[in-house]
């Protein structure tokens, strides 16, 4: 039995007066209806609470906030003092101490709350879960460590064997506080050191933090009358519950669901990833839909040890640099990762060229947009016919289908997601755009069909948008005692995303307001990393107690951000979704929260590595 229920409105009909043809796609699309039936998907979907619809898990979900992988075992609090501590021990936190081991610099303390190293890796343990970033370049330092990774796409444990590995490698477990969460972070100015409280009762004292506490980890709850009252099993899926459902990471089948009615919430990324299996062992699967994701050709594959090893050295380098100049817009060569990501930024670039190559053609933004708009429809003409020729049940195909833009919300490879819905015991139940209406003691509620379950998963994401404070669990207190949470109460202000005004020898690491290159998160990660030792490396030897960047230097920052025209994101017509603000309007705040360098992530890392090399660093003050 399937159930889907969609609006069977089809934007590709004859040919009218605006309808061209693209090459790819051998049907001609009507853009009026396009546009027209993407407004209509985008409304049935906006809602007046916007992100407020989320929940935080509290009650009998509370358990969503601990760590189920690692006991706590007591420890005495520690009073002691580093030269950095860096709080995160995920990719960011890994990078950071691995680079300043490189510089030399080898007092570095970890805290993190887990209870190993990871971030996501460590927490995110579902069923399928892997990077949807090539290996090649997602997998930080490979070369230092000599690892070659599996596949061209790696699965989760692998990736957080990678995280062990970095820390293993470059010492940084041997100072680490894991199952430690910070509480505050607060600045002495007197003694030129930040005090970090946790809740072991420590009050560690660092001469530099850098702060990796990463944007994407703090679990929620989707809204829905009821979620409470469910009595069957319930549980998130950045904390899969393996002692109920059996199988493991690795991908042993959960033996455990074979007689069992399992619900599922949410079809983003997670989602698309952890339903193969689900559909493959559960007795019934039900899908509850609100918006299809759209899924690209994963086309995965071994990586071949002896092609690996012709590889000569700096390679990871040259493919990073490949992989963002690509994913960019920018040209290369050839198309070392070759893959999804870099088709979309490819097909956008040479529909510019071939735009301008018509007579009277001139570069403006407005041919750009042209260039955007047209190699979007065409590759999500081509997602939404890939649906019809996986999915067998034509009603179930239809309701699959994405109808809008690519990059409204985070796109998706997979390669058994689709054919997951021909297996007979799986049952989309598409929601039409509303979401799930109830959650009762048995089961769920879509209209009035009530959907009986013994287990409902949430595959409903994680906080974005609200304060780092309170998705990291602790704020950070600078100079007169101004929290960074008042500092950015307009948006995020800084110099490079790292550096912030009144809160001295504190280097925040992530993308925002730098590279700002999401496809590949930790190559941002890895250049903070090497920007970070070596500042650490220059006020040490100038026996500076102080880096601290001028309120100049970081309002002139936020000027030049805000002078960016890089902001897709904010497309008014894009359905709702975490990449857009729920569908309420991108303001100011939300548009710098969301920044990056308006030349893009390789100009960037080459304006880096210059203002790095001219060791003046302009814009700090060393003191
Ligand atoms: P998402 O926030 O992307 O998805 C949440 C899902 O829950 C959406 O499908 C949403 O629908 C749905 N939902 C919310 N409320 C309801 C409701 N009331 N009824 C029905 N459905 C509802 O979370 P994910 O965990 O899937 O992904 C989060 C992010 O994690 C990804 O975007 C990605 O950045 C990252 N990730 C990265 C991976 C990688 O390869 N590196 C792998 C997996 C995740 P709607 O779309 O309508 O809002």
């Amino acid at each position: 039995m399937r159930r889907p229920v969609t609006p069977p409105v089809l934007p590709i009909r004859s040919p009218v007066s605006r309808s061209r043809t693209v090459s790819h796609v051998t049907t001609t699309i009507d853009k009026d209806a396009l546009r027209a039936r993407y407004r209509a998907e985008r409304d049935k979907r906006l809602r007046p609470d916007g992100n407020e619809q989320y929940l935080q898990p509290t009650g009998r979900f509370a358990h969503l906030l601990e760590d189920p992988y690692t006991e706590r075992v007591e420890r005495e609090p520690l009073f002691d003092e580093v030269t950095v501590a860096v709080i995160g021990g995920g990719f960011s936190g890994l990078t950071t101490g691995a680079r300043l081991q490189q510089a030399g610099i080898t007092d570095v303390r970890i805290i993190e709350g887990g209870g190993d190293v990871g971030g996501a890796w460590y927490w995110n343990r579902y069923p399928g879960a892997m990077c949807d970033t090539a290996a090649m370049v997602y997998l930080p330092l490979l070369e230092e460590t000599g690892h070659m990774p599996s596949m061209k796409y790696v699965y989760a444990p692998e990736i957080f064997g990678h995280a062990r590995r970095i820390a293993t490698h470059f010492g940084l477990y041997d100072n680490a506080l894991l199952s430690t969460q910070v509480t505050s972070l607060e600045w002495d100015d007197d003694a030129s050191r930040w005090i970090i409280h946790t809740d072991r009762g420590d009050a560690i004292r660092a001469r530099f933090v850098s702060m990796g506490t990463g944007p994407l980890h703090r679990p929620k709850l989707p809204g829905i009358p009821g979620i409470e009252s469910f009595a069957g099993h319930a549980f998130h899926t950045s904390r899969w519950d393996y002692d109920y459902t059996g199988g493991d990471p690795s991908g042993a089948p959960l033996a455990n669901l074979a007689d069992k009615r399992v619900g599922i919430i949410g079809t983003g990324a997670t989602s698309v990833q952890c339903i193969p299996a689900l559909a493959r062992d559960s007795r019934e699967l039900f899908v509850f839909q609100r918006t299809p994701s759209s899924i690209d050709v994963r086309n995965n594959h071994a990586i071949d040890p002896e092609w690996f090893a012709t590889l000569e050295p700096g390679w990871q380098q040259r493919w990073l640099t490949n992989f963002a100049t690509l994913q960019t817009g920018g040209f290369a060569d050839e198309d070392l990762v070759h893959d999804g990501w870099t088709d979309i930024s490819k097909r956008i670039r040479d529909r510019v060229i071939a735009n301008l190559g018509v007579e009277g053609a001139e570069f403006t933004p407005e041919t750009m947009l042209q260039a955007y708009e047209d190699s979007d429809d065409e590759k999500m003409e081509e997602i939404r016919a890939r649906v019809d020729a996986i999915v067998a049940d034509p009603a179930t195909a239809q309701a699959l289908k994405p109808w809008y833009r690519q990059l409204c919300k985070r796109p998706c490879f997979h390669d058994e997601y689709l054919q997951a819905y021909n297996e007979p015991g799986t049952i989309l139940v598409d929601t039409d755009g509303k979401g799930v209406d109830r959650i009762d003691e048995t089961g769920v509620w879509v209209g009035d069909q009530h959907y009986e379950l013994d287990c409902i998963i949430f595959a409903s994401g994680f906080e974005v948008g609200t304060t780092a404070a309170r998705r990291s669990g602790f704020e950070t207190i600078g100079r007169n005692g101004e929290t960074l949470t008042e500092h950015w109460a307009e948006g995020m202000h800084s110099k490079h995303g790292m550096h912030v005004h009144g809160f001295p020898n504190l280097f925040v690491v992530g993308p925002s307001q730098g590279a700002n290159l999401i496809s590949n998160i930790t190559q941002n990660l890895t250049e903070a990393g090497t920007t970070i030792a070596t500042i650490v490396n220059h006020a040490l030897a100038q026996g500076a107690e102080q880096v601290e960047v001028s309120a100049e230097a970081e309002a002139a920052w936020v000027q030049l951000l805000e002078s960016s025209t890089r902001a897709f994101m904010g497309n008014p017509d894009c359905t709702p979704g975490y990449y857009n603000n729920e569908g309420k309007p991108m303001g100011h705040k939300e548009r710098l929260n969301g920044s990056g360098y308006p030349a893009g992530p390789v100009a960037y890392w080459q304006y880096l590595a210059d203002w790095r090399g001219t060791g003046t660093f302009d814009g700090l003050e060393f003191r």
